[in-house]
C-alpha cells in the first residue's frame, strides 16, 4: 500500500521560491486592499504559511471594474487590430516560458502539485492556449447576408465588454488561461479573481502581462474570498459577463447574483463524476493505467476526473487485482521530489467571518471515506491519511459501490474511487447516465462499433475514447446537465466573449440584385 511507511516520500529540501507579488493588481499597478486586510496562504505539505496576500473586497472590485470600464470604453485594446492584439499575447506567453520554473514552484508550494509535471506540462500548456488565442485575436469577423433583394446585411462580433473571471485551485494556470485568453482575443477588458488557496501564480501572471505591453486597466486580478470578492463580482452592475469555473454550488448563487443585478450573462464551468467504461475486450494494462490516473492524477482534485469506474464482468477480477498492484507502487509524498506521483491535498487557511476552514478539502474527503464504509461499500486499498503534517491522503479504492451511494454519487474532489461491475452494453450506458452531473466521460474498447455506440449515449460534454485526460486549448469542454453550460477552449469559448451585431442597410438600383 502506497502510505507512511513505504512509498511516500519525505518533504525534499527544495529551496522555497521568494513570494515577490502580494498585493492587488489593478489597473496595472499591485495595490493594497482599501481595507488594508490580508489572508494567508498556505503551503499544504506542511500547514505552513507561505505568504499574506492583500484581500480584495467589494471596494476593491470596484476599483478594478472602474479601470477596466475605462480601458473598454476609453483605451486601446478593444480598437486595436486583431494582430497586435495577438502580438502582445505571444510576448506574454514567451515571458511565461521564460519564467516557467519560478511558475511551477509557485503552483507546487500554493496547491500541493507535482513540480515536474507543472513544468514539463500544465505552465507550457497555460502559454500555449494564450497562442491558440493569440492566433485567433485577428480573425473575428461577422458575416455577409442577403436577407432580401433590396437589403445588404452583415454582422459584426464585436467584443462583449467588462468580464468578470472566477477560477478554482486545482489547476491554476491552465484554467487562468482559458478563461483570460479568449477574452483579450476578442478585445475584452477583465478582472479576475483566482481561488484564496491559489493566488500566487496569478499575481505572477499579472506582472508578466504588464512586461508583455498590456495596457493598463485590460487585466485586473484581484485575490479574495469567494463569498466577498467573488460575490461582489457577480452582483457588479458594471460588469458585462462573468466566466467562472468551480463547484455546482457556487455556481447556481453566480447565476442568482447575475440575475439579481443586470441580469449579465454567464457561462459556468462546475463539478463532474464521470464515468469511465472499461469493456471485455480492452488490454488490460492500459485500462489499469488510464482508470487509476483517471481518478488520481492531481490527486483527485479534478472536475473531469474519471471517479467512477465501471468494468464489464469478464475482466472484472483480474482488472480489481492489478489496480491494486498499482495503488501498491503509487507513490504519495513531496510534490518537489521528482519520484513523487501524488502530493498533498490543496487548503486554505481562510477563517475568520466566512465558512471557510483549515484543510477544508482534506476533511471533506476523509469524511466521505468514512461515509462510504458506513453506507457498506468495501475498502480495498487506501483510506487513511499519510504522515501526520501536510494534507496527504492514500489512493482510495471502493469496490461493492451501489448505485446512489454517496461515494457514488457525490463528487469528492480526492483520490478516492467507485469500482463497479457490470454485464451488458446498455447496462453500462444507463449506469454511467446516472449522475446529475455530464462534464466527462471515458470508455476502453478495442470495438469501433461499441466505442461509436457509448460515445453517442453519454451525456457529457467530452468523451474519451482509449484515453483520459487528452486535453488541448483547441478542444472544447465544458458540462451537460449540472456540470454547467458554455464551454471552454476551442473557438467556441471565443465567443463566449463576443456579442452579435447585425447592421442592415437597402440597396438601391443595383443592376447585379
Ligand atoms: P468553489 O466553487 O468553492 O470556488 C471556485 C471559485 O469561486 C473560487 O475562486 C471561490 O473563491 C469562488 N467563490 C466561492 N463562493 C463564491 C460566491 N458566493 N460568489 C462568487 N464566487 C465564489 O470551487 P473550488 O473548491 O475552488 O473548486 C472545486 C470545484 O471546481 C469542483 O466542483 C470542480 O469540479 C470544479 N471545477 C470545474 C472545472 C470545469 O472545467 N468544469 C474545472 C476545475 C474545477
Amino acid at each position: 500500500m502506497a502510505g507512511l511507511n513505504s512509498n511516500s516520500h519525505s518533504p525534499s529540501s527544495f529551496k522555497m521560491p521568494t513570494i515577490k507579488f502580494s498585493k492587488l493588481f489593478i489597473n496595472g499597478n499591485f495595490v493594497d486592499s482599501v481595507s488594508g486586510r490580508e489572508f494567508e496562504t498556505i503551503d499544504p505539505r506542511n500547514e505552513q504559511v507561505i505568504a499574506r496576500i492583500a484581500e480584495g473586497t467589494k471596494e476593491d472590485i470596484d476599483n478594478a471594474v472602474k479601470a477596466s470600464r475605462v480601458a473598454f470604453d476609453d483605451g486601446p485594446w478593444p480598437r486595436m487590430p486583431g494582430v497586435e492584439r495577438a502580438r502582445i499575447m505571444m510576448k506574454w506567453a514567451d515571458l511565461i516560458d521564460e519564467n516557467r520554473e519560478e511558475l511551477a514552484a509557485l503552483d507546487a508550494i500554493d496547491a500541493g502539485k507535482l513540480y515536474h509535471m507543472l513544468k514539463a506540462f500544465e505552465i507550457p500548456a497555460a502559454a500555449n492556449t494564450l497562442r491558440y488565442y493569440a492566433g485567433a485575436a485577428d480573425k473575428i469577423h461577422g458575416e455577409v447576408l442577403k436577407p432580401a433583394r433590396e437589403l445588404h446585411a452583415y454582422t459584426l462580433l464585436e467584443p462583449i465588454g467588462v468580464v468578470g473571471h472566477i477560477i478554482p485551485w486545482n489547476f491554476p494556470s491552465p484554467i487562468f488561461f482559458t478563461k483570460v485568453s479568449p477574452a483579450l482575443a476578442a478585445g475584452c477588458t477583465m478582472v479576475l479573481k483566482p481561488a484564496e488557496q491559489t493566488p500566487l501564480s496569478a499575481l505572477f501572471y499579472a506582472h508578466l502581462a504588464k512586461l508583455a505591453g498590456i495596457p493598463d486597466g485590460v487585466l485586473n486580478v484581484v485575490p479574495g474570498l469567494g463569498p466577498i470578492a467573488g460575490a461582489a463580482i457577480c452582483s457588479h452592475m458594471d460588469i458585462d459577463k462573468v466566466s467562472f469555473t468551480g463547484s455546482t454550488e457556487v455556481g447556481r448563487e453566480i447565476m442568482h447574483a447575475a440575475a439579481n443585478s443586470n441580469l449579465k450573462p454567464v457561462s459556468l464551468e462546475l463539478g463532474g463524476k464521470s464515468p469511465l467504461i472499461i469493456f471485455d475486450d480492452a488490454d488490460l494494462d492500459k485500462a489499469v493505467e488510464l482508470a487509476f490516473l483517471g481518478v488520481m492524477h492531481n490527486k483527485g482534485e479534478i472536475c473531469v476526473a474519471g471517479s467512477r469506474v465501471f468494468v464489464q464482468e469478464g475482466i472484472y477480477d483480474e482488472f480489481e487485482k492489478r489496480l491494486v498492484e498499482k495503488a501498491n507502487t503509487w507513490v504519495v509524498g513531496d510534490p518537489f521530489d521528482s519520484k513523487v506521483q501524488q502530493g498533498p491535498q490543496a487548503c486554505s487557511n481562510v477563517v475568520a467571518q466566512t465558512h471557510y476552514v483549515d484543510k477544508k478539502q482534506f476533511e471533506k474527503i476523509m469524511s466521505y471515506i468514512e461515509h462510504g464504509k458506513r453506507e457498506g461499500a468495501t475498502l480495498i486499498t487506501g483510506g487513511k491519511r499519510v504522515g501526520n503534517q501536510g494534507y496527504y491522503i492514500e489512493p482510495t479504492i471502493f469496490t461493492n459501490v451501489k448505485e446512489n451511494m454517496a461515494i457514488e454519487q457525490d463528487e469528492i474532489f480526492g483520490p478516492v474511487m467507485a469500482l463497479m461491475k457490470f454485464k451488458t452494453i446498455e447496462d453500462a450506458i444507463k449506469s454511467a447516465n446516472n449522475t446529475r452531473y455530464g462534464l466527462a466521460a471515458g470508455i476502453i474498447t478495442k470495438s469501433l462499433d461499441t466505442a461509436n455506440t457509448v460515445s453517442r449515449s453519454i451525456r457529457a460534454g467530452i468523451v474519451w475514447i482509449n484515453c483520459y485526460f487528452a486535453f488541448g486549448g483547441d478542444i472544447p469542454y465544458g458540462g451537460y446537465k449540472m456540470s454547467g453550460f458554455g464551454r471552454d477552449c476551442g473557438l467556441e469559448a471565443l465567443h463566449k466573449y463576443l456579442q452579435v451585431k447585425s447592421i442592415v442597410t437597402p440597396i438601391y438600383n443595383s443592376p447585379w440584385l
